[in-house]
């Protein structure tokens, strides 16, 4: 949509702050701008609030000397997380750095503003599981002391499941649900007016790249409206990762068949902020963040056999958006029980190899914040399954294609699986399954197979697989003593392709989350937290319930 003369609009509602996106630093923005005395209209694109946070572990990094550090005798300040954040010698054993290309003003805001983020979460309803800060979920947090804390599931309905945790764990067991279903309530107790269905498609600024911002256009179910925001517009979105244009800006590779996006079904990730923020002149930020080989960017799958097996998200039949997800997936409890192959039928890595790693507490042991020993005391591991998933078959073409786990029925005796729905998705093409491997290769049909699997190819890979097992040595990916045949019919073939996570680059902002432009100036009126923002290589929910924090507060600065 192009952008509008902002003195012709028909403004359908107004409020001070609007806020685009109801996730981990939506709601926190709007909570923020109405404590400050704001009216405040929130639009979210999904027919529920809660974006990716809802689906998340609920693990969150608040450190900086917070009360729950405090009361457990951690010793954690903000000069010590900053410089954490910043060391520039913390590198992961394949050579990635985490901390290296953090903007260090944001940073410094996040640091800054940890613990009292911390409390806004306990005053607003949010129970942390009562036990001292740990490292459980960590990602890019710092090396010096434990900071993550654990959101509890209490009685509030799981998404994934549609029923609450069971009493017996409501208050141990960690999740997203009991980080935003109390911030929806405060929320909507405290006024703030909540519209579901209402897709931001533009933000509307006094000239293209003049001007303050001054609302937006919302694509509803009867048409597009516009909403005039007196002091500011706050984007919190959720970042890129669901759109291929955008994030292959990033990575090349990153093709349609990518399409088991973490979080959803419940919400994407469709760089909608992104976009309508560069439309009027705001910059990106920290991009390398985005391509660094750390962390969740992209994430090799816990489960297989459905189109959504990010590690840490199985959707069950009660969840209101099982319909979308269609199946819960096969989860692999030893890579020892399948094999991987490409489009072609061909076993590419050591199927037990690892994802990405990524700095956490303890990480490096021992460790002297910023010391030039800490990157050379690294021993290198390539951690290179994603890396050859991803490769492609060397048709000219970018994109890895679909990974296949390749099993037999004794491989479902041992890990217990049961190869039906609602556990796989035959129907959409995320599962075969046929009493032999040539069969089974010339059924695998779905639309990013793009080109038909050899059936020769199949069998040859599963033959050499066998005569590895019985030599137990696996000449061609050094797997560590391959242990069983695939021989017991009928054999499967489950979806096992890379799942993208992250989005750790975005747009360009200051210390108070006022978005900048091309020229480095505030686009004034435009603030934006989370992964929709650049400059800040960190997973999740800390920093996006923080940066939420901060604009919304400093939104009602605004004059
Ligand atoms: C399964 C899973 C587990 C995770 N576990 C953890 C964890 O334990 N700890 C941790 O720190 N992080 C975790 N994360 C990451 C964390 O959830 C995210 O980093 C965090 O939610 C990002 O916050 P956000 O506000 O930027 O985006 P989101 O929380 O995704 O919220 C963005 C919202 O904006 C809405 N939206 C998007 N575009 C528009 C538009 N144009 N108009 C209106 N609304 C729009 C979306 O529908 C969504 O509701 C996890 C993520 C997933 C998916």
């Amino acid at each position: 949509m192009a952008v509008s003369d902002v003195a012709r609009i028909d403004w359908r509602h107004e409020a001070d702050v609007v806020v685009i996106g109801s996730g981990a630093a939506g709601l926190p923005a709007a909570i923020a701008a109405r404590e400050c005395g704001a009216s405040v209209i929130m639009v979210e694109a999904e027919d529920d609030i809660g974006g990716h946070a809802i689906t998340s572990g609920g693990n969150v990094p608040l450190g900086g000397g917070n009360a729950a550090q405090r009361a457990h005798g951690i010793d954690d300040s903000p000069d010590l997380m900053f410089r954490d954040l910043t060391d520039w010698s913390v590198v992961e054993s394949n050579g990635f750095p985490d901390y290296r290309y953090n903007d260090h003003e944001i940073i410094r805001a996040f640091c800054d503003h940890a613990a009292t983020t911390h409390d806004f979460l306990l005053k607003h309803g949010v129970a942390f599981i009562d036990q001292a800060p740990d490292a459980r979920g960590g990602n890019a947090v710092g090396n010096s002391v434990p900071r993550e804390m654990h959101c509890a599931a209490m009685d509030w309905p799981l998404v994934q499941t549609g029923k609450p945790a069971d009493p017996a764990v409501r208050a141990t067991t960690s999740t997203g649900n009991g980080l935003m279903r109390p911030l929806e309530a405060s929320a909507r107790r405290l006024g703030v007016q909540i519209l579901l269905r209402h897709r931001m498609i533009a933000l509307h600024r006094e000239s293209p790249r003049s001007g303050r911002v001054r609302g937006i256009a919302v694509q509803t179910d009867a048409g597009v409206i516009d909403i005039f925001a007196h002091k500011a517009v706050i984007i919190a979105t959720g970042g890129s990762t669901g759109n291929v244009n955008f994030r292959r800006m990033f990575d090349p590779r990153l093709t349609e068949e990518y399409c088991g996006l973490s979080g959803m079904p419940w919400s994407d990730q469709d760089a909608s902020g992104e976009i309508a923020a560069m439309e009027i002149g705001a910059s990106l930020w920290g991009l390398y963040n985005q391509m660094g080989e750390f962390g969740y960017s992209v994430t090799k799958p816990s489960a297989v056999g459905c189109q959504y097996n990010y590690q840490n998200l199985r959707w069950r039949p009660g969840s209101r958006v099982f319909h979308k997800a269609r199946a819960i997936g096969l989860t692999v409890g030893d890579w020892q029980n399948v094999i991987t192959v490409n489009m072609q039928g061909l076993r590419f890595y050591d199927e037990t190899g690892r994802g990405f790693t990524t700095n956490n507490y303890n990480s490096i042991n021992p460790y002297v914040q910023g010391d030039w020993r800490n990157a050379e005391n690294v021993r290198y591991k390539a951690n290179n399954w994603l890396n050859a998933a991803m490769a492609g078959i060397g048709d000219g073409k970018n994109g890895g294609g679909p990974i296949w786990a390749i099993f037999d029925a004794a491989a479902c005796e041992r890990e217990g699986w049961v190869a039906e729905p609602p556990h796989v998705d035959y129907a959409a093409g995320f599962c075969f399954r046929a009493e032999s491997l040539a069969a089974l290769a010339e059924s695998i049909v779905m639309p990013h197979q793009r080109v038909p699997m050899p059936p020769e190819n199949l069998e040859a890979t599963v033959a050499r697989y066998n005569a590895f097992v019985d030599s137990g040595v696996d000449e061609d990916f050094g797997k560590p003593k391959p242990l069983y045949k695939i021989s017991t019919p009928p054999f499967h073939a489950a979806w096992a392709t890379p799942v993208i996570h992250d989005t750790r680059a975005g747009l360009r902002i200051n210390a108070h989350c006022q978005v900048v432009d091309l020229s480095g100036r505030v686009i004034p009126g435009l603030y934006c937290g989370g992964e929709s923002s650049g400059g800040f290589s960190q997973h999740g929910l800390a920093r996006a319930t923080c940066q939420g924090y901060i604009a919304g507060r400093h939104a009602m600065s605004e004059s």
